[in-house]
């Protein structure tokens, strides 16, 4: 069965070449499928990347089964093609991505338990489960430690652990079994800031912000 190659799991880079192996009309837009792609696609919390393929400007990135479909409003001929990921687009998202990691760390350390993340620009947010005695000062405990990781600056390692899960840690921290794209070092981030925080039954829903070193 045919699978694209997610070269970004393993790669930083942004520009490469590809084979386009179909190309089809998907409404009134056309879905490319490579043999590999630098483009991570919508999913895992995390927003698909932006860029161009050939000519044809990416306007959506989606995951269907083990096939990345690059989703352009223009067709592009069957053959080798140039792909380039927008930068800025996907160094948002890897820093935001990233600050998603260390609260949950950081929620760990004070007894909170991260359920479900999603690291989309604007609208970050992590829901915590609450334990039977929540620290009164949990808040501002919280953004404390998130801001101790961050000045260790902890570099990043992606492994594989034994049953093929793809597992990303900073520094010393413990490793998130992930999929999504991340800063090389946490010295990448500038400030991961707790924006609002409101606590309805079991479960904590934390907004965040975060921004990328100059
Ligand atoms: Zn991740």
């Amino acid at each position: 069965m045919l699978q694209t190659e997610l070269t970004y799991l393993n790669s930083d880079e942004l520009q490469g070449e590809a084979e386009v192996l179909h190309c089809r009309p998907r409404g009134d837009r056309f879905e490319i499928v490579l043999d590999r792609t630098l483009f991570h696609p919508k999913g895992g919390g995390q927003p698909a990347d932006a860029g161009c393929i050939g000519a044809a400007q990416v306007a959506d990135v989606l995951l269907d089964g083990g096939v990345v479909l690059h989703v352009a409003e223009h067709a592009l001929p069957e053959g080798r093609v140039a792909i380039r990921v927008d930068a800025p687009t996907r160094r948002l998202h890897s820093v935001l991505h990233s600050a998603g990691h260390l609260i949950g760390h950081a929620a760990q350390e004070i007894g909170l338990q991260a359920l479900k993340a999603q690291h989309w620009p604007q609208q970050c947010r992590i829901v915590l489960s609450v334990p039977d005695s929540l620290p009164l000062q949990w808040q501002g405990l919280l953004q404390e430690r998130v801001r101790e990781h961050l000045a260790a600056g902890g570099v990043r390692t992606v492994s594989r652990d034994a049953a093929g899960a793809r597992i990303v840690s900073f520094g010393a921290l413990p490793g998130y079994a992930c999929g999504g794209t991340h800063v090389r070092a946490l010295s990448d981030i500038a400030d991961i800031r707790i924006t609002a925080a409101r606590l309805k039954a079991r479960e904590i829903s934390l907004s965040y912000t975060a921004c990328a070193a100059a």
